[in-house]
Protein backbone atom coordinates (compact mmCIF):
# COMPACT_ATOMS: atom_id res chain seq x y z
CA UNK A 1 0.00 0.00 0.00
CA UNK A 2 1.89 3.23 -0.84
CA UNK A 3 1.87 6.14 1.56
CA UNK A 4 -0.78 9.13 1.90
CA UNK A 5 0.77 12.22 -0.50
CA UNK A 6 -1.64 14.59 2.18
CA UNK A 7 -1.81 13.96 4.89
CA UNK A 8 -3.84 16.27 7.37
CA UNK A 9 -3.58 16.02 10.97
CA UNK A 10 -6.27 17.41 13.43
CA UNK A 11 -5.60 20.88 12.48
CA UNK A 12 -7.05 23.64 13.22
CA UNK A 13 -7.42 27.61 11.84
CA UNK A 14 -9.40 30.65 13.05
CA UNK A 15 -10.27 34.42 11.43
CA UNK A 16 -10.57 36.33 14.50
CA UNK A 17 -13.19 34.94 16.95
CA UNK A 18 -14.39 32.51 14.08
CA UNK A 19 -13.19 28.99 14.08
CA UNK A 20 -12.94 27.76 10.34
CA UNK A 21 -11.47 24.29 10.74
CA UNK A 22 -11.99 22.60 13.92
CA UNK A 23 -9.41 19.29 14.24
CA UNK A 24 -9.31 18.86 10.66
CA UNK A 25 -7.72 15.56 9.26
CA UNK A 26 -7.69 13.70 6.00
CA UNK A 27 -5.81 11.55 3.65
CA UNK A 28 -5.02 11.75 0.34
CA UNK A 29 -3.68 8.82 -1.51
CA UNK A 30 -1.14 9.65 -4.70
CA UNK A 31 -3.22 9.65 -7.76
CA UNK A 32 -6.67 10.26 -5.68
CA UNK A 33 -9.22 12.48 -7.37
CA UNK A 34 -11.03 14.35 -4.64
CA UNK A 35 -14.52 16.41 -4.50
CA UNK A 36 -14.44 18.46 -1.46
CA UNK A 37 -18.66 19.45 -1.36
CA UNK A 38 -20.40 21.04 1.13
CA UNK A 39 -22.83 24.20 2.34
CA UNK A 40 -20.66 27.77 1.84
CA UNK A 41 -18.38 28.69 4.79
CA UNK A 42 -17.64 25.09 6.09
CA UNK A 43 -13.98 25.61 5.08
CA UNK A 44 -13.45 24.06 1.95
CA UNK A 45 -11.35 26.91 0.38
CA UNK A 46 -9.58 27.28 3.58
CA UNK A 47 -8.54 24.10 3.53
CA UNK A 48 -7.20 24.59 -0.74
CA UNK A 49 -5.36 27.44 0.58
CA UNK A 50 -3.83 26.27 3.53
CA UNK A 51 -2.23 23.23 1.69
CA UNK A 52 -1.29 26.17 -1.28
CA UNK A 53 0.29 27.91 1.99
CA UNK A 54 -1.81 30.93 1.29
CA UNK A 55 -2.86 30.49 4.40
CA UNK A 56 -1.20 29.67 8.11
CA UNK A 57 -2.55 26.95 10.42
CA UNK A 58 -2.87 27.68 14.31
CA UNK A 59 -2.23 24.06 15.18
CA UNK A 60 -2.04 20.47 13.98
CA UNK A 61 0.14 19.07 11.11
CA UNK A 62 0.33 18.84 7.63
CA UNK A 63 2.60 16.29 5.77
CA UNK A 64 2.75 16.50 1.72
CA UNK A 65 4.44 14.36 0.08
CA UNK A 66 6.76 12.32 2.47
CA UNK A 67 7.63 15.80 4.08
CA UNK A 68 6.10 18.27 7.01
CA UNK A 69 4.50 20.93 5.04
CA UNK A 70 4.59 24.14 7.67
CA UNK A 71 7.63 22.14 9.84
CA UNK A 72 11.13 21.30 9.48
CA UNK A 73 12.13 18.68 11.89
CA UNK A 74 15.21 19.48 13.40
CA UNK A 75 17.26 17.30 15.79
CA UNK A 76 13.86 15.04 16.03
CA UNK A 77 11.85 18.71 17.39
CA UNK A 78 9.59 19.89 14.61
CA UNK A 79 10.23 23.69 14.15
CA UNK A 80 7.85 26.15 12.33
CA UNK A 81 9.14 26.00 8.06
CA UNK A 82 10.78 29.49 6.77
CA UNK A 83 9.82 30.60 3.45
CA UNK A 84 12.29 29.05 1.61
CA UNK A 85 10.84 25.40 2.84
CA UNK A 86 6.91 26.91 1.93
CA UNK A 87 8.47 27.61 -1.34
CA UNK A 88 10.06 25.02 -2.06
CA UNK A 89 6.65 22.75 -0.90
CA UNK A 90 4.75 25.25 -3.02
CA UNK A 91 6.52 23.66 -5.84
CA UNK A 92 4.85 20.33 -5.55
CA UNK A 93 1.43 21.84 -5.57
CA UNK A 94 -0.35 23.86 -8.48
CA UNK A 95 -4.00 25.74 -7.92
CA UNK A 96 -6.34 27.38 -9.96
CA UNK A 97 -8.63 29.76 -8.41
CA UNK A 98 -12.33 30.72 -8.72
CA UNK A 99 -11.05 34.07 -10.57
CA UNK A 100 -8.74 33.26 -13.10
CA UNK A 101 -5.85 35.76 -11.73
CA UNK A 102 -3.87 36.18 -14.82
CA UNK A 103 -1.57 38.33 -15.22
CA UNK A 104 -3.42 41.28 -17.39
CA UNK A 105 -0.60 42.66 -19.06
CA UNK A 106 0.88 39.69 -20.41
CA UNK A 107 -0.05 37.55 -23.46
CA UNK A 108 -1.11 33.72 -22.77
CA UNK A 109 2.46 32.17 -23.51
CA UNK A 110 4.19 34.30 -21.68
CA UNK A 111 1.56 33.99 -18.50
CA UNK A 112 2.61 30.31 -18.75
CA UNK A 113 6.08 30.54 -19.29
CA UNK A 114 7.05 33.00 -16.49
CA UNK A 115 7.11 30.92 -13.53
CA UNK A 116 8.87 28.06 -14.53
CA UNK A 117 11.54 30.66 -15.62
CA UNK A 118 11.52 32.34 -12.92
CA UNK A 119 11.12 29.83 -10.11
CA UNK A 120 12.96 27.28 -11.74
CA UNK A 121 15.09 28.65 -13.99
CA UNK A 122 13.83 26.16 -16.93
CA UNK A 123 15.29 28.03 -20.32
CA UNK A 124 12.75 29.77 -22.27
CA UNK A 125 12.89 28.04 -25.19
CA UNK A 126 11.93 24.55 -23.52
CA UNK A 127 9.48 26.39 -21.43
CA UNK A 128 7.54 27.67 -24.01
CA UNK A 129 8.01 24.14 -25.99
CA UNK A 130 6.73 22.97 -22.64
CA UNK A 131 3.70 25.88 -22.89
CA UNK A 132 2.37 25.13 -26.32
CA UNK A 133 1.93 20.78 -25.41
CA UNK A 134 -0.40 22.47 -22.60
CA UNK A 135 -1.96 24.83 -24.13
CA UNK A 136 -2.69 22.37 -26.94
CA UNK A 137 -4.18 20.35 -24.20
CA UNK A 138 -6.67 23.10 -22.83
CA UNK A 139 -7.25 23.08 -26.42
CA UNK A 140 -6.15 26.72 -26.47
CA UNK A 141 -2.79 26.55 -28.89
CA UNK A 142 -3.66 29.03 -31.47
CA UNK A 143 -4.41 31.65 -28.72
CA UNK A 144 -0.83 31.69 -27.48
CA UNK A 145 -0.18 35.51 -28.24
CA UNK A 146 -3.44 36.09 -27.44
CA UNK A 147 -3.57 39.16 -24.10
CA UNK A 148 -6.38 37.89 -21.68
CA UNK A 149 -8.36 40.66 -22.02
CA UNK A 150 -8.90 39.09 -25.54
CA UNK A 151 -10.26 35.58 -24.03
CA UNK A 152 -13.58 34.81 -22.70
CA UNK A 153 -13.84 33.51 -18.89
CA UNK A 154 -13.99 29.30 -20.08
CA UNK A 155 -10.42 30.31 -22.28
CA UNK A 156 -8.92 32.41 -19.40
CA UNK A 157 -9.87 29.43 -16.88
CA UNK A 158 -7.95 27.20 -19.19
CA UNK A 159 -5.22 29.12 -19.74
CA UNK A 160 -5.01 29.16 -15.55
CA UNK A 161 -5.28 25.40 -15.63
CA UNK A 162 -2.27 24.98 -18.10
CA UNK A 163 -0.22 27.67 -16.05
CA UNK A 164 -0.25 25.87 -13.01
CA UNK A 165 0.53 22.37 -14.81
CA UNK A 166 3.86 24.27 -16.41
CA UNK A 167 5.20 23.92 -12.85
CA UNK A 168 4.80 19.82 -13.44
CA UNK A 169 3.02 19.93 -9.81
CA UNK A 170 2.11 16.12 -8.03
CA UNK A 171 -0.92 17.51 -6.92
CA UNK A 172 -3.57 19.68 -8.06
CA UNK A 173 -6.29 21.80 -6.55
CA UNK A 174 -9.13 23.26 -8.35
CA UNK A 175 -11.32 26.23 -6.15
CA UNK A 176 -14.62 26.42 -7.69
CA UNK A 177 -13.03 26.80 -11.25
CA UNK A 178 -16.28 26.98 -12.97
CA UNK A 179 -18.52 28.97 -10.57
CA UNK A 180 -17.79 32.61 -11.67
CA UNK A 181 -18.56 31.52 -15.83
CA UNK A 182 -21.37 31.85 -17.55
CA UNK A 183 -23.14 28.47 -17.72
CA UNK A 184 -22.24 27.57 -21.35
CA UNK A 185 -18.68 27.96 -20.63
CA UNK A 186 -19.15 25.84 -18.30
CA UNK A 187 -18.87 22.51 -19.81
CA UNK A 188 -15.20 23.67 -21.81
CA UNK A 189 -13.22 24.03 -18.52
CA UNK A 190 -14.94 20.44 -17.12
CA UNK A 191 -14.10 18.89 -20.02
CA UNK A 192 -10.25 19.43 -19.62
CA UNK A 193 -10.67 18.91 -15.74
CA UNK A 194 -12.25 15.58 -17.55
CA UNK A 195 -9.20 14.74 -19.77
CA UNK A 196 -6.26 15.27 -16.87
CA UNK A 197 -8.20 13.31 -14.10
CA UNK A 198 -7.87 10.67 -17.28
CA UNK A 199 -4.48 11.31 -18.68
CA UNK A 200 -2.64 12.05 -15.83
CA UNK A 201 -1.81 10.18 -12.82
CA UNK A 202 -2.19 13.50 -10.60
CA UNK A 203 -3.21 14.04 -7.57
CA UNK A 204 -6.68 16.36 -7.96
CA UNK A 205 -8.33 18.18 -5.22
CA UNK A 206 -11.74 19.69 -5.66
CA UNK A 207 -14.32 22.32 -4.64
CA UNK A 208 -17.20 22.30 -6.79
CA UNK A 209 -20.95 23.23 -6.69
CA UNK A 210 -21.62 21.05 -9.89
CA UNK A 211 -22.82 18.08 -8.01
CA UNK A 212 -22.88 15.84 -11.08
CA UNK A 213 -19.71 16.39 -12.27
CA UNK A 214 -18.30 15.81 -8.46
CA UNK A 215 -19.84 12.75 -9.14
CA UNK A 216 -18.32 11.46 -12.54
CA UNK A 217 -14.86 13.14 -11.55
CA UNK A 218 -14.02 11.85 -8.01
CA UNK A 219 -12.84 8.87 -6.21
CA UNK A 220 -13.93 9.66 -3.01
CA UNK A 221 -16.33 12.85 -1.90
CA UNK A 222 -15.83 14.82 1.06
CA UNK A 223 -18.70 16.79 2.86
CA UNK A 224 -17.76 19.65 4.91
CA UNK A 225 -19.45 20.85 7.48
CA UNK A 226 -18.84 23.82 9.49
CA UNK A 227 -14.72 23.41 9.45
CA UNK A 228 -15.35 19.43 10.00
CA UNK A 229 -15.45 16.54 7.67
CA UNK A 230 -19.08 14.88 8.67
CA UNK A 231 -19.18 12.18 6.06
CA UNK A 232 -16.63 10.95 3.13
CA UNK A 233 -17.54 7.63 1.02
CA UNK A 234 -17.59 6.80 -3.08
CA UNK A 235 -19.50 9.37 -4.84
CA UNK A 236 -22.30 6.66 -5.26
CA UNK A 237 -22.69 6.41 -0.87
CA UNK A 238 -22.15 9.90 -0.59
CA UNK A 239 -24.94 11.51 -3.49
CA UNK A 240 -27.18 8.53 -3.97
CA UNK A 241 -27.21 6.85 0.39
CA UNK A 242 -26.24 9.79 2.37
CA UNK A 243 -25.79 8.44 5.73
CA UNK A 244 -25.51 11.77 7.64
CA UNK A 245 -28.52 14.02 7.72
CA UNK A 246 -26.75 17.16 7.24
CA UNK A 247 -25.39 15.73 4.27
CA UNK A 248 -29.27 14.78 3.03
CA UNK A 249 -30.66 18.47 4.04
CA UNK A 250 -27.83 19.99 1.92
CA UNK A 251 -28.08 17.53 -0.85
CA UNK A 252 -31.86 17.74 -1.33
CA UNK A 253 -31.67 21.46 -0.90
CA UNK A 254 -28.50 21.88 -4.30
CA UNK A 255 -29.72 18.69 -6.48
P1 LIG B 1 -16.22 27.40 1.79
O1 LIG B 1 -15.13 27.28 0.76
O2 LIG B 1 -16.64 26.09 2.34
O3 LIG B 1 -17.37 28.23 1.32
P2 LIG B 1 -14.32 29.04 3.18
O4 LIG B 1 -13.18 28.16 3.50
O5 LIG B 1 -14.18 29.95 2.01
O6 LIG B 1 -15.62 28.18 3.05
O7 LIG B 1 -14.62 30.02 4.38
C1 LIG B 1 -14.98 29.62 5.64
C2 LIG B 1 -15.32 30.85 6.44
O8 LIG B 1 -14.14 31.58 6.74
C3 LIG B 1 -16.26 31.80 5.75
O9 LIG B 1 -17.25 32.21 6.67
C4 LIG B 1 -15.40 32.96 5.35
O10 LIG B 1 -16.09 34.18 5.39
C5 LIG B 1 -14.31 32.94 6.39
N1 LIG B 1 -13.03 33.42 5.84
C6 LIG B 1 -12.36 32.87 4.83
N2 LIG B 1 -11.22 33.53 4.57
C7 LIG B 1 -11.17 34.57 5.46
C8 LIG B 1 -10.25 35.64 5.73
N3 LIG B 1 -9.12 35.77 5.02
N4 LIG B 1 -10.56 36.48 6.73
C9 LIG B 1 -11.69 36.35 7.45
N5 LIG B 1 -12.59 35.37 7.26
C10 LIG B 1 -12.36 34.49 6.28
Amino acid sequence: MPAPIIKVDAISKSFGSFKVLDGLSMQVMPGEKLALIGPSGSGKTTILRILMTLEKIDGGHIQVDGEQLYHVERNGQLLPADERHLARMRQKIGMVFQLFNLFPHKCVMDNVTLAPMLTKGVARAAAEKRAMELLDMVGLADKAKAMPAQLSGGQKQRVAIARALALSPKIMLFDEVTSALDPELVEEVLNVMRKLAAETDMTMLLVTHEMGFAHDFADRVLFFDRGRIVEEGKPDEIFRHPKQERTQSFLKKII
